[in-house]
């Protein structure tokens, strides 16, 4: 029933043979993967300066390459369903002139790594990508290229192998280059993922625990809708918007600094929207600190409680649900075993993240799939390592 996506070892193996088509018979030197990730809790927290629960995926993005002499690169991603075309051909600039975005869109993730990497200039280079990560669907499939490509650069011309600046360093690539003002979360998860661990992130002081999550019981749904409501465009720098706005009228730095009892007491210089953004917000950074206590003590029905309250609270308050996402938490909550349910990522679409007792995920994914009327894709997961270097044969 669920999806049987390739293994990391066949990602490369893909990868390492287009790589030999692209360059007549060559094989590649370097071998680095960095994984997709879901949030398990505290959405829309992390550009409050909040608290977010994310979990390194098994789901990767693989880059497979070798250095040559002289500026030029050349990449090519596997990937069917990004804009053509699939390779690009570029010079890297010899002084410390901006390697400007471009198209096609997908290199400009590449092209912004490449200009944030802290240890220039670099040499010419090429490679290949290959990626399990669904691309769009909420699991992060962007930072996962950005840190596996920062991590292929770091195998030409090593830095400091300093993690919080090369978390940061992607961030920065996308805010330039893909003009997507993100926090940090998905970033720093993909870089400082742990096996059988969570990752409780300060978004705010940048400090970020690793919290066990390795029980043989328990497992991670993932649930892809497959659908992806595309409004105006405006809906994210709208709600961040309103968040700064409700920060300002109560006097705070952020929303991470306010309480209930601030936002009451200043309920009548509010507009309503305002009023509830602010009020998910709030809710949400309180919910990820206690969920993550729940999760020390392994008190799964508690964190479930809180995942349910999670998603309500971004559907009547933040309003970044849609019908099929809550159709899809509902289905989940009808099944014996499921401790909680939620929707994952920024919302209007992408995936749910439901906890499931081990012994009841058969009849969860059957379930859903009734209730459902639509093409899921479903990902049994577990927490997994972050960014790492592999053997290339
Ligand atoms: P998400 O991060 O939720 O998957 P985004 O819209 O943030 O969705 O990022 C998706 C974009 O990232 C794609 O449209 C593409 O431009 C780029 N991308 C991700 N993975 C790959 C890949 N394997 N090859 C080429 N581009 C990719
Ligand atoms: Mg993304």
């Amino acid at each position: 029933m669920a999806s049987s996506c390739a293994s990391v070892p066949e990602l490369v193996a893909d990868a390492r043979r287009l790589f030999g088509q692209v360059f007549e018979g060559e094989t590649p030197q370097v071998a680095v993967c960095a994984p997709g990730r879901v949030n398990l809790i505290g959405e829309h927290t992390d550009y409050n300066q909040g608290f977010v629960l994310p979990m390194a995926l098994p789901l990767v993005t693989v880059v497979v390459g070798s250095k040559i002499s002289g500026q030029d690169v050349t990449v090519v991603t596997a990937t069917e369903d990004v804009d053509e075309p699939h390779r690009v051909d570029f010079s890297l600039p010899s002084d410390r002139s901006p390697l400007c975005p471009g198209t096609p869109s997908w290199a400009n993730y590449v092209k912004g790594v490449i200009q944030h990497y802290r240890v220039r200039p670099l040499a010419g280079f090429r490679a290949v990508i290959a990626s399990s990560v669904p691309l769009g669907g909420g699991l992060s499939s962007s930072a996962s290229l950005e840190v596996a490509f920062y991590t292929f650069l770091q195998q030409l011309k090593p830095d400091d192998g300093d993690k919080v600046a090369k978390a940061l360093a992607c961030q920065q690539a996308e805010h330039t280059h893909a003009s997507v003002p993100c926090g940090i979360m998905d970033q720093f998860v993909s870089v400082l993922g742990r096996e059988g661990h969570a990752l409780l992130i300060d978004c705010r002081s940048l400090e970020a625990n690793h919290i066990p999550l390795a029980d043989p019981n328990l497992i991670i749904l993932i649930t892809n809708s497959n659908v992806k409501h595309s409004l105006t465009g405006s809906e994210y720098p709208t709600r961040r918007k309103q968040c700064e706005e409700a920060a300002r009228v109560l006097g705070k730095a952020s929303l991470r600094d306010a309480t209930m009892k601030d936002l009451e007491g200043a309920k009548d210089r509010l507009d309503d929207v305002t009023y509830k953004r602010a009020r998910h917000v709030i809710e949400e950074i309180e919910r990820t600190a206690q969920a993550a206590e729940s999760l020390k003590r392994g008190a799964y029905k508690e964190f479930g409680k809180l995942m349910v309250e999670s998603h309500n609270s971004l559907r009547d308050l933040y309003e970044v649900s849609c019908s099929e996402l809550d159709e899809l938490v509902s289905a989940a909550l009808e099944v014996e075993g499921v401790f909680g349910s939620r929707m994952t990522g920024g919302g209007f679409g992408g995936c749910t993240v439901t906890l499931v007792q081990a012994d009841s995920i058969d009849r969860t994914t059957r379930h859903i799939k009734e209730r459902y009327n639509g093409t899921l894709t479903f990902y049994v997961t577990t927490p997994s390592e972050g960014a790492r270097v592999l053997s290339t044969s």
